[in-house]
């Protein structure tokens, strides 16, 4: 019974468990590394898949991080390999038709493995589309910038709408803190902005719980907290790219990682918080901007949704309250990493910021603070009064 609280992250692929929530939870993940070096572990991770070829799809900037030695170590071990390049310049890639269509043109029918070397868009493209094309794949992480390296969602864009069908999980994860080191500043605070959100979320999530029944596994929430409680001492430590600090970092957001993949959902990992970042997302994106970096989004998100279970707070359900550390505690945790904490600080203008408020719980139909709000009549009042408190 809830045997993977005692197991390292390295431990936890293939494992399966009957748990305390009443569920038999498997991971299916075959390999993760994270450690100084992991790339060495790449040959061996990828070994089952020599017999065809191997794809291989990075970024001018991901090429030179990783992506250079991604393609010699796999060459210099017999693998037959095919890269893909998209030369974005200093542009964002975005997972849209035309960059997802380009990754599929370039699968060959012999293709048995592709490799992602990169973070978020790369990632998510990939996964994407060999979940559609049912080939396994592996991410070679170069930044801690989001939790999407093990999770079976994948968020992309139709028609300029972002959305986030299922996909599947990755075969194995390559989380090199040599290639971590060298993430921007931005990515590895949005990363650690990702994981400040998950504060909210889990209070999100035990909320859905009291209300609407939800199902809730304790054995994942505890997971999730423990990964917490080591990113955020360890914190200070990433303005200075402490290798101990990115570990941290990265196994936090793998954890997460982990915990979804064992309840099937996202919910260990994505409150009230992820829906105004995504509102936020989808508004830049049709006004042709580069957005926010999501994790950046996230952090300042979470100081806002903490706001909403502090107003809330004669009518909440017993117990909920207290899962959510007040909006300043969040703000502390954030800084401690050099995130930013208001939305002001990012960019997002008053009326975008008021609108997200009202309408944030639309943008996906699971419950959140945000609907219990509207429910019990609280949501104008709430949005009012917080957006007076960032915009004055
Ligand atoms: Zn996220
Ligand atoms: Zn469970």
């Amino acid at each position: 019974m809830n045997e993977i609280l005692n197991m390292t992250i390295d431990q936890m692929p293939q494992t399966q468990f009957d748990c305390s929530c009443g569920r038999h939870h498997n991971f299916s993940v075959h390999d993760i590394s994270i450690r100084k070096g992991a790339i060495e572990d790449l040959p061996k991770m990828a070994e089952p898949f020599k017999d065809g070829k191997i794809l291989v799809v990075f970024d001018n900037h991901t090429y030179e991080v990783a992506g250079r030695r991604t393609v010699e170590i796999l060459k210099d071990n017999g693998f037959d390999i095919k890269e893909l390049l998209f030369d974005t310049g200093d542009d964002i890639l975005i997972p849209d038709e035309k960059t997802l269509g380009r990754i599929l043109e370039e699968q060959d029918l012999d293709t048995s493995l592709m490799i992602a070397v990169g973070s978020g868009v790369l990632n998510d493209s990939v996964k994407f589309v060999t979940s559609r094309t049912k080939l396994p794949y592996i991410i070679v992480a170069t930044a801690p910038s989001m939790d999407g390296y093990v999770a079976d969602g994948a968020p992309i864009f139709c028609d300029g709408h972002k959305y986030s069908p299922l996909a599947h999980l990755t075969y194995g994860l390559i989380g090199d803190t040599d290639f971590l080191q060298t993430a921007p500043q931005d990515l590895i605070q949005a990363g650690y902005g990702d994981v400040v959100g998950k504060l909210t979320a889990i209070a999100d999530w035990d909320l859905a719980v009291k209300v609407v029944d939800e199902y809730r596994c304790g054995t994942c929430v505890t997971l999730v907290q423990r990964a917490l409680d080591k990113c955020f001492y360890n914190a200070p430590g990433l303005k200075t790219r402490e290798p101990q600090s990115l570990a941290a970092l990265m196994e936090a957001l793998t954890m997460t990682g982990v915990a979804m993949a064992l309840v099937n959902t996202s919910r260990p990992a994505s409150g009230a918080e992820h829906m105004l970042s995504h509102y936020w997302e989808m508004d830049y994106i049709a006004r042709g901007l580069n957005p926010n970096h999501h994790g950046i989004q996230v952090g300042v998100a979470s100081t806002v949704i903490a706001r909403f279970f502090e107003e809330l707070a004669d009518i909440l359900p017993e117990g909920t309250g207290a899962l959510c550390p007040p909006h300043e505690e969040i703000e502390r945790i954030l800084r401690l990493g050099g995130a930013p904490v208001s939305p002001t600080e990012i960019g997002i203008d008053k009326k975008l910021f008021h609108d997200s408020l009202m309408e944030g719980y639309t943008v996906r139909p699971r419950y959140s603070v945000l609907r219990f709000a509207k429910e019990n009549g609280r949501l104008k009042e709430i949005a009012d009064k917080i957006t007076k408190e960032f915009y004055g």
